[in-house]
């Protein structure tokens, strides 16, 4: 009988009926199979539960999982539109392969077994010649754990490239340096208190776990502090908003710690047991004795500068706020939650540093690892080991880690484009772009462009997406990839104190096989012939390798059917046998084996309630001994076959209080408040959480000549990057993206809401509307950067439900783009298209902003100085100019920067990096550039000197805003101590 209900029972998954709503108001029954799957709108990896027709295999609709640990059945709006993703009439159903010139538009249907060949042709001449670095992955939304970086492992190569610092680097680097594992996972639930640099919670990175949580958290009365310039939905709900100007933050943050240090508010015993004190000590005060008091006092000296009148003259935070929110702190600690993602750390030149400063309220208070405060997300995370692991390849990586950035926390992805236009720095005959639309989301997307469609840069693009995209357009092939319900991945994130596996699977290929249909290959019950991934990477790799010979075959074997090519399925169903503590105990308590019960649920609970795992004993495995100031536990000889992603494969344990306990994963297991690395490798004054002014202070803005501070960095909440597009739901909700301005900027320049602005950057100008609001503080203009999707034709190249057809025009070294007209209804097999009532596509920011590539963390700083002015005659909607040259001029301004690697080693084995190379591949060639780099370092300043560089004129900085850029000396790096 048809009821309404929520959360139907897993016992009645396998046949679930519903009245069905679109017959109303008759009572039509349907048949539903329910299958759970993982949303991929974003990455927290949330359950859903794909309604599935028993008749016809249709998804009818997509809810929440509620035996998912993460999300427990809760959704932001991105999961239940998945469904317009799927039904989208104009998705990609087919692979397409170009005619003509790039990105002339014109495709033709291709079979897969034509791409599979003509990719793993190029790969096996690749491999086969030594090559093997002639083929990238480049990826935008991973949306899994494990499996691409296993089979670039069986390929050799060092072909792993992500869009991470467009992103996250900032945030990341900050973390890492701290405790070595480059994420936080705060438990929001049981908070007493919560400050948030991050305007994340509604802005999609973790927005439905966390969000749920924080507001648990308040329910049972803990209170919330954002810093945020512009007062986002979470600053709304928050007992404090403080609008600090974009790039102070630390200001605030370290004249926080300097009350708690002030006032006796720390906790003595955590940071006596596990701050590396004794390190600081050496450096610091290297003439005084090794006591905690002595630490305390030096502690208390280095940070007696930021004093809370500094901290309101830098960021325009009350100083009593500051102290106010500084004892708030005390008082909920260790329930003291805190979380920074993107925002300030993504916005500004020394963004990590933000994060550092951050971290350091935790370990000053004791909030890490406890109930209510946050723990490094390696506690509450867990990737399965897979079947048959490859070894490490051999390789290094120039286009994506050049020794320039040794200390960059991910590859430097944002720089590709031009790396690949300077000419002296290599090729990429074989590009693999997947769910990736870098010009559009990334920075400087006319380089992206002139850099795609050159084919002495990229010899062969396979655009893999599940939707049309910018870059698509100038790819070779388009290959169409299944959506989250259309795929496997297993993926886990940290959404609490617990750790849990989701797995993502193709519901319509689970259904018809609970129906007793065999199923070889998901795109055989996908729509079209769209593939999942890890059936295309299976297959082209066998190809790549057809006689085996490349020893690539081998890791594509079947672990049951030796010899035989693996199924997908078989892949996990070893993983979920062999690698996943208690899940095969948990599918036999229910007769199942451990691929049904994952089939069955979509996800398996590993563990809960995980604190304090840092203090945790270790039993000393024997030849071992303990090292330097901090009591480091370590092997006398390690296995570096395979390095640990972050962390050095010798130490195991940190001696605390006469006892070997797990700690962090940092070279001394310890947090480390001084990082060594960052002397050794030429930042001596960036080895403690300092606040530097950054590129975007308000010394550098002259508001008498138009300048104010563009912040780009956050999210609506209901879109995503590219993948929103073909959403009709989520396009319906938003489509508009104003200029904020606040009143008294308005009247300066001369807006009011609704008029045109031309916002001018340092290599171009859009035209957008206008806002005036009370939500973004003075002297600061803010536009969310998810938005302004285009096509150049009026029927392909992209969904007709987001984008706006424009014409682009390039002229000289420039190009301009003009809208045609926007989103308006047209026919389709999709009802809805005739009825769109919206026309706002938004306006196209990111291709007219600069790269700035943080020197050390590698990050992009989004944020910029722009001029703000009414419109000029002639001026209209989404009008947008750059110009090339210019974005080149930056681009090597800001290399000037950098203290490139010039000792034995590219950067420090520890750090994070993925998909780590072996030891040897560490090591810095001695060439040309090895000795310019010398040679540079030799005729430098010490690297103490440099500290003048971070307090930059505004000539330095920018020079005018149409000028070349204003330095060209190198910086140096320095030689480490122990090369
Ligand atoms: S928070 Fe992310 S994973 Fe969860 S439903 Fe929303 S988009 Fe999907």
């Amino acid at each position: 009988m048809a009821e309404l209900s929520n959360y139907p029972p897993p016992e009645r998954w396998d046949d679930w009926r519903e009245l069905d709503p679109q017959a109303w108001p008759r009572r039509v029954e349907r048949a539903y199979t329910l299958v759970p799957t993982v949303c991929f709108n974003c990455e927290s990896a949330c359950g859903l539960l794909a309604y599935v027709d028993k008749e016809t295999f249709e998804i009818r609709k997509l809810e929440g999982n509620p035996h998912h640990p993460g999300s427990r059945g809760r959704n932001c709006a991105k999961g239940p539109a998945t469904i317009n993703q799927i039904h989208d009439p104009e998705r990609i159903l087919h692979p397409l392969r170009r005619r003509g010139s790039r990105g002339s538009g014109e495709w033709e249907r291709v079979s897969w077994d034509h791409v599979l060949d003509t990719f793993a042709e190029r790969m096996h001449a690749a491999f086969a010649a030594g090559r093997p670095n002639d083929v990238m992955y480049f990826v935008g939304r991973p949306g899994e754990d494990g499996f691409a970086d296993r089979f670039l492992e069986t390929w050799g190569c060092d072909g792993h490239n992500s869009h991470t610092n467009v992103c996250s680097s900032g945030g990341r680097a900050g973390y890492g340096l701290w405790m070595g594992t480059d994420r936080p996972s705060p438990d929001y639930a049981n908070a007493k208190f919560t400050l948030l640099i991050s305007s994340h919670l509604e802005a999609g990175h973790y927005f439905n776990p966390h969000a749920q949580r924080i507001v648990e958290g308040q329910h049972e009365g803990g209170r919330v502090a954002v810093i945020d310039p512009r007062l986002s939905n979470t600053a709304a709900m928050a007992d404090h908003w403080l609008p600090a100007w974009p790039g102070t933050e630390a200001a605030v943050l370290l004249a926080i710690a300097k009350v708690l240090l002030d006032e006796d508010l720390i906790d003595r015993k955590f940071v006596r047991r596990w701050v590396n004190w004794r390190t600081y000590l050496i450096y610091r005060a290297p003439d005084s004795a090794p006591s905690f008091e002595n630490f305390l006092a030096e502690l208390a000296r280095e940070y007696a500068r930021y004093t809370p009148e500094f901290a309101e003259a830098e960021s325009g935070v009350p100083a009593g706020t500051v102290v106010q929110v500084a004892r708030e702190i005390a008082a909920a600690a260790p329930a003291f939650c805190s979380h920074i993602w993107r925002a300030a750390a993504a916005g500004n030149l020394h963004g990590w540093q933000i994060t550092r400063a951050l971290w350091l309220l935790n370990v000053l208070t004791g909030s890490v690892g406890t109930v209510g405060g946050v723990s490094p997300n390696a506690w509450h995370k867990f990737i399965p080991e897979p079947w048959r692991k490859p070894p490490a390849n051999q390789q290094w990586n120039e286009l994506s880690w050049p020794r320039e950035y040794p200390l960059a926390h991910n590859e430097m992805s944002f720089l590709y484009p031009h790396f690949l236009l300077d000419g002296d720095r290599g090729s990429q005959p074989v590009l693999f772009t997947r769910v990736l639309n870098p010009i559009w989301t990334y920075p400087d997307g006319y380089t992206w462009l002139r850099a795609l469609r050159d084919d002495s840069a990229v010899g062969l693009h396979g655009a893999m997406t599940p939707t049309w995209s910018e870059t698509a357009w100038w790819a070779d092939y388009v290959l169409p990839m299944g959506h989250g319900p259309e795929r496997h991945d297993t993926h886990s994130y940290e959404t609490h104190a617990g750790r849990w596996l989701g797995f993502r699977q193709p519901v319509q290929r689970v259904a018809m096989e609970r129906a007793g249909h065999h199923v070889e290959f998901t795109y055989q019950a996908n729509p079209g012939e769209v593939w999942e991934e890890g059936e295309f990477w299976i297959e082209v790799s066998w190809r790549a390798d057809p006689d085996g010979s490349l020893g690539i075959r081998r890791y594509y074997e079947s672990p049951y059917r030796p010899g035989e090519k693996i199924r997908l399925e078989e892949y996990y169903r070893w993983m979920f046998e062999n690698s996943v503590p208690g899940l095969p105990e948990k599918a036999a308590a229910e007769s199942l084996d451990p691929l049904a019960y994952m089939r069955k649920y979509g996800v398996v609970e590993i563990s809960r309630d995980d604190y304090e795992s840092h203090e945790q004993q270790i039993p000393d495995p024997g030849d071992t001994e303990i090292q330097g100031p901090e009591q480091t536990l370590t092997l006398r000889s390690a296995d570096v076959t395979h390095l640990p992603l972050t962390g050095r494969p010798d130490t195991i344990a940190a001696v605390v209080d006469g006892a070997p306990r797990r700690g962090f994963n940092t070279p001394s297991r310890k947090l480390e408040l001084l990082q060594p690395e960052l002397i050794d490798w030429g930042w001596p004054e960036m080895a403690t959480p300092h606040y530097r002014r950054s590129h975007v202070h308000r010394s550098l803005i002259d508001h008498g000549r138009g300048e104010y501070v563009l912040l780009p960095t956050y999210r609506l909440p209901t879109l995503i990057h590219s993948r929103s597009g073909n959403a009709k739901y989520l396009g319906e909700l938003s489509h508009t993206h104003p200029l904020l301005v606040c009143p008294e900027d308005a009247a300066r320049i001369g807006l009011n809401t609704g008029e045109l602005a031309r916002v001018e950057t340092e290599i171009g100008w859009f035209v957008i509307k206008a806002l005036v609001t009370e939500g973004i503080r003075p002297g600061v203009v803010a536009a969310s950067h998810h938005m302004g999707r285009w096509r150049l034709r009026e029927d392909k190249g992209m969904e007709r439900w987001s984008s706006a057809l424009v014409d682009m025009v390039e002229e000289g070294d420039g190009v301009t783009f003009r809208r045609v007209h926007g989103v308006r209804p047209w026919e389709s097999s999709d009802p809805s298209s005739s009825r769109v009532w919206w026309s706002d596509a938004g306006v196209h920011q990111n291709i007219t902003f600069p790269v700035h590539p943080d020197p050390i963390s590698g990050m992009h700083c989004w944020h910029q100085k722009v001029r703000v002015r009414p419109a000029e005659p002639g001026d209209r909607y989404a009008d947008i100019h750059v110009e090339f040259t210019r974005s080149r001029a930056v681009y090597r301004k800001w290399m000037a920067l950098v203290r490139p690697a010039a000792g034995e080693l590219r950067r420090p084995i520890w750090l994070f990096r993925p998909v780590k190379p072996t030891l040897d591949a560490y090591r810095l060639p001695e060439d040309r550039r090895s000795r310019e780099a010398r040679e540079a370092l030799s005729s430098a300043p010490s690297p103490v000197a440099f500290h003048t560089l971070v307090d930059w004129s505004p000539e330095e900085v920018w020079g005018p805003l149409d000028g070349a850029p204003t330095r060209a000396a190198p910086a140096g790096g320095r030689i480490r101590p122990d090369a």
